[in-house]
């Protein structure tokens, strides 16, 4: 990235129930990361898949964010209001013949690679189908900010993968590639377990003639039996009543080692501090942190 750069981060949580400690911990990650750098942080909310979002849980995400002092540069983004946007960038990779047609179902599909069975199939119009992109032969590789180099062979690693589903939903991958890009987001901080999708947002980016963000995956937050807390695993919403308590946990648990002194300090004070002081390195190729 040039020097003169302005840095760009995001945060972009799907609108799936309140905001947990581990999905906050994330979020305060990549603001730290961007704030002290003197970059933007944007907020974008992934209420692209509509059966899973809850009616609600959006602004109670909003208003956490704002609780923890975590205050967002511009207005707020939303997947769902990108749909034409969508539809042009899958309609570019079409012309080029990188997407095709799959009526393959889940329970067709045993093994995690795609194995390219309807690739070159003629399938009939009208019937439901999933569209998937070609992958090829080609490396993708990058550079982590936190977990090294990545280095992965997609049709080998990954195959063909989805773009738009077959309840007509585009696929995360694809979504998140036209976001970041609508929002110049030059610098991703997100959790270890989204590490796998990137060489395939990698690969959107270069089919599509995207800039390349930086990517960094921070730890992600376990509980005490090594699941990953997550609105699937019901893990609770933060706690809204003790902010100061929570972001100096937070703090902690990013290796930060806040001053006790400040162990009841108001969250402004405590952001201040970390915006100062912010270090990701200890964080270093570490994948799960423990609760
Ligand atoms: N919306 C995704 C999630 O909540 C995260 C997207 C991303 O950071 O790339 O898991």
């Amino acid at each position: 990235m040039p020097q003169n750069q302005v840095v760009i981060g995001r945060f972009a949580p799907s609108p799936t129930g309140p905001l947990h400690f581990g999905s906050l911990y994330t979020a305060l990650a990549s603001f730290l990361e961007a704030r002290s750098q003197q970059g933007l942080w944007r907020l974008r909310i992934d209420d692209i898949d509509t059966p899973r979002n809850i009616k609600g849980s959006g602004e109670l995400i909003l208003t956490t964010l704002e609780r923890f002092g975590l205050h967002w540069d511009g207005s707020v983004a939303y997947q769902s209001r990108q749909q034409a946007v969508y539809d042009e960038m899958l309609g570019r990779l079409a012309s080029k013949q990188l997407v095709y047609p799959c009526v393959c179902s889940r329970k067709q599909l045993s093994a995690d690679i795609y194995p390219g069975s309807c690739k070159g199939r003629l399938i009939g119009v009208g019937r439901p189908h999933a569209l998937r992109v070609k992958t090829d032969t080609r490396t993708i590789s990058f550079d982590d900010g936190l977990q090294g180099r990545q280095t992965h062979h997609l049709a080998g690693q990954h195959g063909d993968f989805i773009l738009k589903r077959k309840d007509r939903i585009m696929a995360y991958q694809f979504a998140v590639v036209i976001d970041d890009a609508e929002q110049q987001v030059n610098h991703v901080v997100r959790g270890f377990d989204l590490l796998d999708s990137t060489p395939k947002q990698i690969y959107l980016q270069q089919l599509l003639g995207l800039p390349i963000p930086r990517y960094m995956h921070v730890p992600v937050i376990v509980d005490s039996y090594g699941y990953k807390l997550s609105k699937q695993t019901q893990a609770t919403a933060v706690d809204l009543t003790k902010p100061g308590a929570v972001m100096f946990e937070l703090l902690a648990l990013l290796k930060q080692r806040p001053p006790p002194e400040l162990q009841d300090a108001p969250v402004a004070e405590l952001l201040e501090w970390a915006v100062l002081h912010w270090n990701p390195a200890p964080l270093f190729q570490l994948q799960r942190i423990h609760r």
